[in-house]
């Protein structure tokens, strides 16, 4: 196997791919090089920067230089020591409609060469295809994909099996699933760039998620053309682990600065929001006063920079199981990075079941953008199917403390006196204590423990969409279980009506004996204690008459 994972959080791992130039660390971002126009060397991409690869495009490298890096092989011929991936041409044949070679063709040139990660020549979708051209794309590429494994000559290349489909889901979805069936070390999504261009990044977590679902989900998946550093924490968490950046390039001939939230205008900047080694001692007016030449180099250095640091500052939150965290902050930085983000939620059970079930941190839960994360969905799923053996007659429903675990707090223990000094053992036995809380909604008495129910920091009071899902769990809950009695301790001020209301609903429909407290009243304790006792010995009664 070529790839290892060392690490996960959400879709991401931190792994290890075996080339036959050494051994590189995913996520992984390829800096493209084009050798004929290229503004930073790349033996100082690997010396100065630490990139430990690169990709060239192997349909540019026949067509300028034909046979001069097979002759001196690829890796002297751009003096670079690190893993060198090549592209097809794929996105040449986008662009420019055709290219002048065969699929053949640029799979013995990529062999002669000696490049270590090699593309076949798959016909990208592009974004305004028609259904008709769609399928086309598909089945070529699916095609020659088949034919690789005819024709190819060497076993120590390691080769990519692009998806194809573009905006349309079942032909990304049987594309990644044909393409799985053959023995590729590692997949691609194909032409997403177009989409990227468009902020349309809602279509790009269904055409990865779709891809992902669909493909063996073992082998390391590149998304192609993503090479901007604001998007790199929602690609990463989405589960692609490698990926190319021209941009760092292209955007610094236009003047343009890339940083982890955006792209700014080189012009707009009076200050550089970033210490690396150039921004530290220059100021944006120096820089925007130097030749054109030397003003590119100066930010294609500068947005290498800004790349590495983020895809760093992933890492590291992968590391923590905090990535969650650092989606939701970078997903701030442009509303359609915010929409995309939302629109994880249709696939929170594919994400979940991916994800680890331990880390070695608790989570900070800001808003309802995080009752998507797995364990939150992992959580509701769980207590609704194994939480069904308690057969206890009364349920006590109380609100969330600051302090966890929630056995530990005042609140418990002034309500767990009260119990023992009013009511008989055995009934206290019949007694299901669960508190409503954001973001897992319902957490029973003897799961507080559990993580991650009391490794969490909640912002409170709950938007509005946290309490209607701590609303509906309480419900839900409800109509499962068959209890006869039901109190309700409200927090007015951090929870409002909503939850009380829902659950005193769902009390009514059901027929269950409901009564409600505010813990501001102090008397609760006692009447909780009271209520209790006599709907218990009512419930004893009603049995022994009958
Ligand atoms: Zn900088």
């Amino acid at each position: 196997m070529s790839f290892e994972v060392k690490d996960r959080d959400l879709l991401a791992r931190i792994g290890k791919l075996r080339t036959k130039s050494g051994v590189v660390e995913t996520p992984l971002l390829f800096p493209v090089v084009n050798p004929a126009v290229q503004p930073i060397s790349p033996k100082r991409i690997r010396e100065e920067f630490g990139f430990e690869a690169l990709i060239t495009n192997a349909y540019i490298l026949k067509k300028r230089f034909k046979m001069e890096p097979a002759e001196r092989g690829l890796h002297k011929f751009l003096d670079f020591n690190g893993v060198v991936m090549t592209d097809s041409g794929a996105y040449q044949i986008l662009v420019y409609g055709d290219v002048e070679t065969t699929s053949e063709e640029i799979v013995a040139y990529q062999e002669q060469i000696d490049t270590d990660i090699a593309t076949i020549l798959d016909w990208p979708t592009g974004w305004k295809a028609t259904r008709r051209h769609a399928e086309q794309t598909v089945e070529e590429t699916l095609k020659r994909a088949r034919e690789l494994f005819q024709i190819r000559t060497r076993e120590d290349i390691l080769w990519v099996g692009p998806v194809q489909g573009g905006r349309y889901l079942d032909l990304v979805a049987k594309s990644a699933s044909e393409m799985g069936k053959l023995p590729f070390h590692i997949h691609a999504l194909g032409s997403p760039t177009e989409v990227m261009e468009n902020y349309r990044f809602d279509v790009l977590v269904d055409m990865i998620l779709t891809a992902k679902m669909n493909l063996p989900i073992e082998r390391p998946l590149h998304l192609f053309g993503a090479g901007h550093p604001f998007m790199f924490a929602l690609a990463v968490a989405l589960g692609c682990d490698l990926f190319d950046s021209a941009a760092y390039a292209i955007y610094a001939k236009e003047s343009r600065y890339m940083t982890e939230t955006g792209t700014v205008r080189l012009e707009e900047l009076e200050y550089f929001p970033c210490a690396c080694p150039k921004c530290s001692s220059k100021t944006p007016k120096e820089i925007s006063e130097m030749p054109p030449k030397e003003r590119q180099v100066f930010l294609a250095e500068h947005n290498l920079y800004a790349c590495l640091s983020e895809i760093r500052r992933v890492k590291q939150a992968i590391r923590e199981g905090r990535l969650w965290e650092h989606l939701e902050l970078r997903s701030h930085g442009h509303p359609t990075l915010l929409q995309a983000l939302k629109r994880l939620k249709i696939y929170e059970e594919f994400i979940e079941k991916h994800s680890p079930t331990v880390k070695p941190s608790g989570l900070f839960f800001f808003s309802s953008l995080g009752l998507s994360r797995p364990e939150v969905v992992r959580h509701r799923v769980r207590l609704s199917e194994r939480f069904t053996h308690y057969e206890r007659e009364a349920l006590i429903l109380m609100p969330q403390t600051k302090t966890k675990p929630f056995h530990r707090s005042k609140l418990y223990k002034k309500l767990g006196k009260a119990l023992r000094n009013t009511l008989r053992m055995e009934d206290t036995a019949k007694i299901q204590v669960c508190f409503y809380e954001a973001p897992f909604g319902l957490v029973p008495i003897e799961l507080d423990e559990v993580y991650p129910l009391s490794q969490h920091e909640t912002a409170l009071p709950p938007d509005l969409e946290t309490i209607e899902y701590v609303a509906a769990q309480v419900v839900n809950h409800i109509s499962q279980q068959n209890y006869k009695i039901v109190a309700f301790l409200n927090n007015h001020e951090v929870w409002g009506e909503k939850v009380l209301k829902a659950c005193r609903d769902a009390c009514q429909n059901k027929g269950v004996i409901f009564t409600s407290f505010d813990i501001e009243m102090e008397e609760w304790p006692g009447l909780v204690a009271d209520f209790l006792k006599q709907n218990l010995e009512k419930q004893r009664r009603g049995r022994s008459a009958d």
